[in-house]
């Protein structure tokens, strides 16, 4: 039996069978089980920063396993105090660190953080976006505005109101004095990377000083580097009261991290909040190799070429590209993305079908001008084979 039919006999039917089965990569590049050569322009979902078997990431993570892979939380240990004291020197604001191992839970704690806020100065509501994504744990669940993998798993404890994403007059009108907590993507990931318009961040950052909500930037996808800064919110020049993180910071290990600025950061007493694995040795050696390597003026002269690539591009099918950095959507005229993504596959592309109309790109922040040539190179043929095929 091959690979593919032994993975549907012995695994819950939630993810499906994925299309390919990887068993190396290097750099930009994967090779599947059949050895076949592929180009991965998603980077397992905006996570491998620094491309496949990264030869500072290999070297960290080895020594580090090979000297003390775990302590729990009874015992501290050098690189997670590096890597927080890095994060934070990265942000430019005074704060404070909890970390978790991926991106729901990073979630779990800063909504554990508003649910304090909003006890101590009784505040009872969260506000978030429509399509926003949060994770698939209870608590970041009922935070994710999409009622098709929302709703079946409520009610939920926490009473959290949705508003159109984008739009700051819906905010304003939505959080008032007895709302604890506003969780918004700077860019909406899952949604099909979706930026809001120019100053809606800074328009929510007003609306929660005002009313004394706080202000939880989920960048879980848009931050370390992704966007061409190490945080997307740096180019919207707000600070939140609370910042989320996880996919691209372990460049592949797992690792989620949670940062209060000001008061946020030291809301949690002694013994509120906890995990075993959370900031284990390995992982944090791994996001330290992660901030050392990224190159953020490399990451900005490849998303132009990208960008520059993709725009230059008519045909019928692509409607055009939205999106920001190493993180883009390429918008379709009709819902084909799913044919669009088959057809790269199969010309050597790893592409993602984000939402029905819209393709996501999101390669290694190592990604060279030449591969990204070599995709937009192929598109035409790519959309043209999806659009009739
Ligand atoms: C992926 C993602 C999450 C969830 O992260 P997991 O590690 O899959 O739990 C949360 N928020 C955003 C914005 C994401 O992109």
């Amino acid at each position: 039996m091959n690979l593919y039919d032994r993975f549907e006999r012995a695994f819950m039917p939630n993810y499906g069978v994925p299309p390919v089965a990887l068993a190396r990569g290097e750099g930009t590049l994967v090779w599947d089980v059949d050895g076949k050569e592929y180009l991965d322009f998603i980077g397992g979902i905006a996570v491998t920063s620094l491309g496949h078997a990264h030869p500072a990431l290999v070297a960290a993570v080895s020594a580090q396993v090979a000297t003390l892979a775990h302590t729990s939380n009874l015992f501290l240990h050098e690189p997670e105090v590096l890597l927080a004291e890095r994060l934070l020197a990265l942000l430019g604001g005074p704060g404070r660190v909890f970390l978790a191992n991926s991106g729901t839970e990073a979630n779990e704690a800063a909504l554990k953080l508003v649910i304090k806020h909003g006890k101590t100065t009784g505040r009872g509501y969260v506000v978030a976006a429509e399509m926003g994504f949060h994770g698939r744990t209870l608590g970041a669940l009922s935070l994710t505005g999409k009622p098709s993998i929302r709703d079946q798993f409520g009610p939920f404890p926490t009473d959290v109101r949705f508003v159109p994403y984008g739009d700051a007059g819906a905010l304003d009108k939505a959080v008032d004095e007895n709302c604890a907590g506003i969780f918004l993507e700077p860019t909406q990931g899952e949604a099909g990377v979706v930026p809001p318009p120019d100053g809606y961040f800074a328009a929510a950052r007003e609306i929660a000083t005002r009313t004394g909500a706080l202000l939880v930037a989920d960048e879980i996808q848009s931050a370390i580097g992704r966007t061409g800064h190490w945080f997307a919110h740096q180019a919207d020049g707000v600070l939140p009261d609370i910042l989320t993180l996880a996919k691209g910071l372990g460049g592949g290990l797992p690792i989620g991290a949670v940062v209060g600025f000001g008061e946020a950061g030291t809301l949690f007493a002694k013994g509120e909040h906890g995990s075993t694995f959370g900031g284990n040795p390995v992982s944090c050696a791994a996001a330290l190799a992660v901030l050392d390597n990224v190159d953020l003026a490399h990451v900005r002269e490849v998303a132009q070429r990208l960008r520059d690539g993709l725009e230059a591009i008519e045909h019928p099918l692509l409607k055009g590209v939205r999106g920001r950095g190493l993180w883009l959507a390429a918008v379709l005229t009709e819902d084909r993305a799913a044919q669009v993504q088959a057809a790269a596959q199969q010309a050597g592309f790893l592409v993602n079908a984000v939402q029905p109309d819209a393709v996501r790109l999101a390669p290694p922040l190592v990604v060279t001008p030449a591969e990204i040539d070599a995709l937009t190179a192929a598109l035409p043929a790519i959309l043209t084979e999806a659009h009739h095929g």
